[in-house]
């Protein structure tokens, strides 16, 4: 789960984290009574949206005076943001963070992440901050420090202070550096977070070490532990159709593509986006059906994938170990029959492949039904080739 900007830094605060002082705003009177009562000689007003790159698209503002934090407000209120991050179609801005300005001497980057090789925490820095780290890492790798963290010890003090080192900060402010990395660190675990990136971290004029930005994501699997980060959700910036299959006790996730797919259990969903990718194909989601699967639940997992018309075709990967494969064949020409208009077919091939018990009568369910493009398939493989083939050629 992601948070805002202005959520995180609130976040951060508790956890000693030096953060520009400011609050949230969500008209255009609230923005100019919060940089009223800041009363900073520079008001920052920053887009608040679940995507990075809002410096570069004009979503950071700097206002020298009231009359200019009313113009940047109406300017940015309701305003789609189009940055590196969003895609082409952009989000829209609902919320702005006021904040008092910094006089920003230099930006650094600084972030926890959890690294899938060594199975650790890492701490990664970098003395080329602000800009986009991705071009960073991909132009001047060397440019990048990382430390990565003994679960049982903890960041150690010696690697802040390494870390400090190599990033380059002036030396008195090393102390303060260290200081905000423990307590960032401190924040990212006690959280259950799966990011904390601080991208600018700056030294100020006056030799102060504030994060500038602030950007935290959550391990979903935590959440449970903390209802005060579940309650800063905000549903609008979330997926659709990620929150409606959430709502049906779906696990969706949109990948982009046209091949969309239905499984049951994570791993088979797994090696089901890597099949259609291996014949060429492009998913357009993964999607755990669960071990439930009524007619109903089927029925509203192909609503979902079809919604849009992103989906050019359904592969349906199923092994019915608890559920039996014959009724999750009635599930899925029941499902069929709910959303085919014409009771004949449905709006794009379906290519099912079943397997486990009850296979020879989930198979004749199949071949039985009057729904036109619903194609059994004999094995994984088998059934991946055909769906490809069947929505390039369409
Ligand atoms: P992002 O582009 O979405 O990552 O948004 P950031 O919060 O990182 O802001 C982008 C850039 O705006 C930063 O790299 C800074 O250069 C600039 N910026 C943000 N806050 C201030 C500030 O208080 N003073 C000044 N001078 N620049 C700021
Ligand atoms: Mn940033």
């Amino acid at each position: 789960m992601n948070i805002h900007e202005y959520q995180s830094k609130a976040v951060l605060k508790g956890y000693g984290v030096n953060v520009p002082e400011g609050g949230v705003a969500f008209t255009v009177d609230e923005a100019v009574k919060q940089a009223q009562a800041l009363g900073a000689d520079v008001t920052v007003i920053k887009a608040q949206i679940h995507a990075g790159g809002r410096g570069k698209a004009g979503g950071v503002k700097l206002a020298r005076n009231l009359d200019e934090v009313r113009q940047y407000a109406e300017e940015l209120l309701g305003k789609v943001l189009v940055t590196h991050q969003t895609g082409p179609e952009g989000k829209k801005v609902g919320r702005l963070l006021i904040e008092a300005g910094s006089n920003i001497q230099k930006e650094y980057y600084l972030s926890f992440a959890v690294d899938r090789k060594t199975a650790r925490t890492v701490m990664m820095g970098s003395e080329e901050g602000g800009m986009e780290i991705e071009k960073v890492a991909a132009e001047m790798p060397d440019k990048i420090f990382k430390e990565y963290i003994d679960p049982a010890i903890g960041l150690a003090p010696f690697q802040a202070t390494r870390m400090a080192y190599k990033m380059n900060f002036p030396k008195e402010t090393i102390g303060k550096v260290t200081k905000l990395m423990m307590n960032l660190y401190r924040a990212f675990l006690m959280k259950d977070c799966s990011l904390a990136e601080i991208n600018p971290l700056v030294v100020t004029r006056e030799m102060d070490v504030i994060a500038l930005d602030a950007k935290l994501n959550f391990d979903d699997s935590g959440l449970f532990r903390h209802p005060d980060i579940v309650s800063l959700r905000d549903e609008s910036e979330e997926d659709p159709k990620e929150l409606r299959a959430g709502a049906s006790g779906l696990s969706y996730v949109n990948l982009g593509g046209n091949v969309a797919c239905m499984v049951n259990g994570a791993g088979l969903a797994m090696a089901t986006v890597d099949i259609l990718k291996h014949y060429g194909g492009e998913p357009a989601n993964f999607l755990d059906v669960g071990g439930d699967s009524t007619p109903e639940k089927i029925a509203e997992a192909f609503q979902i994938m079809l919604d849009g018309g992103q989906a050019k075709g359904i592969f349906v990967n199923i092994f019915g170990g608890i559920n039996k494969c014959d009724v999750i064949a009635e599930g899925i020409v029941g499902a069929a029959k709910i959303i085919s208009q014409d009771g004949k077919s449905l709006p794009v091939p379906v290519v099912v492949r079943l397997e486990g018990t009850n296979v020879e009568r989930g198979r004749q369910i199949l071949k039985d039904t009057p729904i036109a493009n619903v194609i059994p398939a004999e094995t994984m493989e088998g059934g991946a080739e055909e769906i490809v083939r069947l929505v390039n050629q369409a």
